[in-house]
């Protein structure tokens, strides 16, 4: 999560136009060009500019950034490491730790994004493989309606501390032996926001902030994959003066299925039959996500033999096509046998001469051989 935000990188706002998004590259690549800017991290800011605008200004890479953000589906987790899923519909602030406590100090009164937040969702092997559009429910942080997101009583008006002056820090002057030292400390009397509200807003106390449980629609993609996650751009907590809200991320964690195994698009599922069936080739139906299918089994099939029912998959969660269905034929030896299946088989067995293959030069022929030391 230590990349940039393509739309800040850029400086515009998630609703820009082409035009928009084209001469803020324009600008900034000459700003940052490395042959005309010498400021050491110039290369880099170029590099980040020029990412941000090649995705940005091509459609379908814009419009699968703005749905899943930097992490890309095809890699799962990202950034989250290794989350275990726990509490399913949880729902955590992710990147709270991230403020406050360490860190490069910034200043309490520029606006900044609003945290992110991710919620984990859980659905059934059908719902990832077709899709579906639901609602949830997350509790966040809102501004405050009463004052909107400013703390003070409506009418009163927030003043700048008068201790730090706003910067939302004080110099603290120490005598060492090592001679004066100025450390800079959180301001104790603001708490570090550089604001005083003389007549706090008594909906929100002051914060500005009221939790709400908040319902969003999310329309989850045909395709969707287990550990797989959505950005929904814009639902995350609510920006700090002023600043834009944050995003939030839908993890997607996908229950088994009781017939089907899933891999990428691909549905795999395994079919006994029986060594009649296997021997003299049969018709049989097998199950898809898309309803029953005939499948040809041809006389002579083995045990482990794979057919494929092309198209039969997932739906590509990019819109990439479409899995296909794999079948694992399984030869089913029978258990119980009747005395007229035994007798039957005897006389199958002496016709047959024994070993499966002796007519042709097969693995049996060779095991015999080998057996033989030959
Ligand atoms: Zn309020
Ligand atoms: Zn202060």
């Amino acid at each position: 999560m230590s990349k940039r935000d393509y739309y800040e990188v850029l400086g515009v706002s998630k609703s820009a136009s082409k035009d928009e998004i084209k001469k803020a590259y324009r600008k900034l690549s000459k700003q940052y060009h490395p042959d005309i800017n010498k400021e050491p991290d110039a290369a880099d800011k170029f590099k980040e500019i020029k990412e941000a605008y090649e995705v940005l200004s091509d459609e379908q890479k814009k419009a699968h950034y703005d749905q899943f953000g930097h992490t890309d589906p095809n890699q799962g987790f990202g950034g989250f490491g290794g989350q275990d899923f726990g509490g399913f519909g949880g729902f955590e602030d992710i990147f709270s730790t991230f403020f406050g406590g360490g860190g490069r100090r910034r200043d309490p009164n520029a606006p900044r994004q609003g945290a992110d937040l991710q919620y984990t969702m859980t659905l059934s092997f059908e719902e990832a493989a077709f899709g579906k559009e639901t609602e949830i429910e997350i509790p966040r942080e809102e501004n405050c309606g009463t004052c909107s997101g400013t703390g003070a009583k409506p009418g009163t008006k927030v003043e700048t501390c008068s201790q730090c002056h706003g910067s939302g820090q004080i110099n603290i002057e120490q005598n060492t032996a090592f001679g004066r030292v100025v450390n800079r400390r959180t301001c104790n009397v603001c708490g570090g926001t550089g604001k005083h509200i003389p007549n706090k807003c008594t909906t929100c106390s002051g914060t500005g902030k009221v939790k709400k449980r908040k319902k969003i629609q999310v329309k989850v993609p045909a395709g969707i994959d287990d550990g797989q996650q959505l950005r929904v751009s814009g639902q995350g907590e609510p920006g700090v003066n002023g600043g834009p809200a944050g995003d939030l991320y839908v993890v997607f964690h996908v229950r088994n299925h009781e017939f089907f195994e899933r891999d990428g698009d691909d549905i795999y599922c395994e079919m006994p039959i029986t060594f009649a069936q296997a021997a003299l080739g049969d018709e049989i139906e097998v199950p898809t996500l898309h309803g029953k299918v005939k499948l040809k089994v041809p006389a002579g099939t083995q045990t482990g033999t794979r057919f494929r029912l092309k198209g039969k998959g997932v739906s590509n969660v990019r819109g990439y096509g479409q899995g296909d269905q794999h079948v694992v034929i399984l030869v089913v030896t029978p258990k119980k046998l009747t005395e007229k299946q035994k007798q039957l088989l005897r006389e199958f067995s002496e016709i047959s001469g024994g070993s499966p293959d002796e007519q042709e030069d097969g693995f049996f022929s060779k095991l015999k051989r080998a057996l033989k030391g030959e």
